[in-house]
Order: C-alpha cells, then structure tokens, then sequence
C-alpha cells in the first residue's frame, strides 16, 4: 500500500488538446479518493497517467517511494478496474482471476513434472506459488461472494458478476493502488447502488489506496473519503463529500455537487439601516450575523447567492424577514419528500425539497423562508468564487 502523490503533472494532447493542466494532489495511504466532473474534465486521463497507460507531459508522478514517470504500466504495481471489465471471454473465472498472477510467477517455468526431475528445489517453490495464487484467489471470490462462479465463464455471468470478477482480479494482485473507471456505469440503476455499497465495505477491508473516477456526483459523495472536484482539466476543490456539499469554493462545485443542484439568485448587497440586505429585485432577505461581517466589503455590487432546495422551507405567518414570495409551479412528489418549483418575478425553476405532507397547491402562492445562515454568495460568474466562506479570500500560495 502507498500514497499516491501527483506534482504539477500537465498532459497535452496531439493538437494542442490541454488535457490536464498543472494538477498536484496528495492522495494518502489507504484513502479512496473520487475524482469527479462533466465529461471531457481530464479525470480519465489523470487517471490513466497514474496507471502508466498515458504519458506525462510535464510534472511528476510518485507511487509510494518511487517516481514513476518512467516505469512501465506493469511495475507499477497498481490495478485498474474499467467500465467494460475486460475479462477474458474464453477463460474461467477462476483463470480470469489468476491470469496477472500466473504471468509473474517467479519460479513458473519449474511448474511441471520435468521440474521434479530437473528444478530441484525450484519445483517445490513453483508448487508454493501455486497455492498461494489459488489461496488470494478463493480469499478474494469469498470477500465478493462468487465462489460458486470459478468454474464459469464471461457469458455465464450477468452484469454484476463480471464486475466483481473484475474487481477480484485487482484484489488478488494485492497491489499497492486500485484505479477504477467508471467501473459501475453499464450496471442498471438498482446493482449500481449495491455495487457501490459493495466496494465500499470491500476497500474497509483491504484498505488498498484507491482512486476512482466518476462523473455521477452521487456516486462520487457516497464512496470517497475525500471528492475532488475537476473542470477543464483543472482541479477545482479537494474536500471530504460534506466539505464539498456545505463549502463550495466556487460556483461550479456548488452547481455541480447535490441534486436537485443549488438555486441561484443574481441580485446585490444593500445596506438598509445598519443591516446588509440581499436584494434580489422583488425580494430583500436579510443576512445573518457571520455574513453581515464578512460580506460587509461587497456592499453594492452585484453578487449571486446560492441556496440548496433542503434550505427554503413554507414560512410560517409568524416568520418574517428572510422570506420570499413565489408562485408554486409544479410539485413533484418524492414518497416522503417533494420538489416544489416556485418562481418570483424575476427568477425562475427555483426547486425546494420539503415535507410531502405540507399543503401545497400548483398554481398557487406562497412565502418561503430561506436559512440564511446557509446561503451562500458568490461572485457573479458561472466560476465566480464564494466569498461567504471563511476560506475566502484564499491564502497566497506560497511555492
Ligand atoms: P473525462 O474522463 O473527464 O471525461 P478525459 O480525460 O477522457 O475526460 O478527456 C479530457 C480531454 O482530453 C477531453 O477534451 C478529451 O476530448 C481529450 N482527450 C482524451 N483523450 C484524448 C486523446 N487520446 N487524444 C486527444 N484528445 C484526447
């Protein structure tokens, strides 16, 4: 087992495609980090650096001790999971499992009968590393329950059990890091969420470094230790799933962490008496006390504030203050929960998640109290940063 650690590491495609652009990241001994974003944000290829299966344009890679710009993808000592399992359709499970291991054995050639006549010693070395291929093997179809499936082949599996015998091949190598791809993309929706759970318990236990890459949020927020969050090749927050959730650095991460995504007021800070006021034209709702301090420098200027769906709640008549007035849309109900889509004159699609049992009437108005104390302000760009944090501004980087 090993840190990960990337410094710097760039890659440019042939045309000038900037891949992944100066992207230094610890990822430490036993964690399982998550890289996630849209599509074409450069996670696939931060991960096929790692493995070896890219080369680094620029910037340095280290496995563990070693510095691995240079070594091949087969010393690295790493194995990777992908979307499309690459099993080997005419081989066993059980030989699709020990194919990596049998090709490194050390004493193979001495593994036949001539061995005893000829290999000495070597024969009996040859028969250890056997048992010690087939003893990973069985541990590992145990920990993912297909030891009832060694003797079959790809076909004979459904979609879920090739996925773990893919998983199993990577334990069994017992390597110094997991790189999954999407691994749980071409499972429906229900084995995905099991699958998931699955990998989850199974990294508890062999602990092995992992990183994997995704574009689903959802599945990024429920496996990783820590998420980072990557757009055009850059990386735009590393934080634990709650981190991320509650204290976007800025307004893509917020956007595009949680679902239903945050709602964006565009409006400006107004000073009315001696209180800051967010004015979002029909609406004032007034800051609470850490925001009136920190955004005090902002009066006037036109800013965005971010709220999450779970944060605006119906007002209660004695409620007043940080409320605003809506139109109810559409109701979407959610068993226990529901999305109501409102409106104000000027803002539009603005989703709340709230009680099922509220009466709530499509076509009808009401007042939506917003907590402000988790209402976020962000400056007025599609990555404008988040100014409401205590991490702002950020500190100087110091090289
Ligand atoms: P992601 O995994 O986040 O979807 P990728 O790492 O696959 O993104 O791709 C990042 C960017 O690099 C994209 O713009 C993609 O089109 C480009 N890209 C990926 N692979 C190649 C390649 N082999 N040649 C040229 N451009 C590539």
């Amino acid at each position: 087992m090993a840190e990960v650690v990337l410094e710097r590491v760039t890659k440019i495609y042939p045309g000038d495609i900037k891949a992944v652009d100066d992207v230094s990241l610890v990822i430490n001994d036993r964690e399982f980090i998550v890289l996630v974003g849209p599509s074409g944000c450069g996670k696939s290829t931060t991960l096929r650096m790692v493995a070896g299966l890219e080369d680094i344009t620029a910037g340095t890679i280290r496995i563990g001790d070693t510095v691995v710009n240079n070594v091949a993808p087969k010393d690295r000592n790493i194995a990777m999971v992908f979307q499309n399992y690459a099993l080997y359709p005419h081989m066993t499970v059980y030989k699709n499992m020990a194919f990596g291991l049998m090709l490194r054995r050390q004493y193979g050639s001495w593994d036949n009968p001539l061995g005893i006549l000829f290999g000495g010693g070597k024969y009996k070395k040859a028969r250890e590393e056997r048992k010690e291929i087939d003893r990973r093997i069985r541990a590992a179809a145990e920990m993912l329950g297909i030891q009832d499936l060694l003797n079959r082949r790809p076909k004979a599996l459904s979609g879920g059990q090739r996925q773990r015998v893919a998983v199993g091949r990577a334990i069994v190598r017992e390597p110094k890091a997991f790189l999954f791809d999407e691994p749980l993309s071409n499972l429906d929706a229900k084995l995905r969420i099991e699958t998931r759970a699955e990998l989850k318990r199974l990294h508890r236990r062999v602990q092995t470094t992992t990183i994997y890459v995704t574009h689903d949020q959802e599945e990024a927020m429920t496996l990783g230790d820590r998420v980072v969050v990557m757009k055009d090749g850059v990386i735009h927050q590393v934080g634990t799933p709650f981190e991320v959730y509650e204290r976007p650095v800025n307004r893509f991460v917020a956007s595009f962490v949680g679902t239903p995504p945050m709602n964006f007021f565009e409006g400006r800070l107004v000073r009315v008496g001696d209180k800051l006021v967010f004015d979002e034209g029909d609406n004032q709702l007034a800051l609470c006390d850490a925001h009136q301090q920190r955004l005090s420098s902002f009066v006037d200027q036109p800013l965005i504030m971010g709220v999450r769906p779970e944060t605006l709640l119906p007002a209660t008549d004695a409620e007043s203050g940080a409320a605003l007035s809506v139109a109810v849309d559409v109701v979407e109900p959610l068993g226990e929960r529901m999305d109501v889509f409102v409106s104000t004159a000027r803002h539009g699609h603005i989703v709340c998640r709230i009680d099922a049992r509220t009466p709530i009437e499509e076509g009808g108005r009401m007042d939506i109290r917003v907590d402000m104390e988790r209402a976020h302000f962000f400056e007025p760009t599609d990555d404008g940063r988040n100014i409401s944090t205590a991490s702002y501004p950020p500190a100087a980087k110091v090289m």
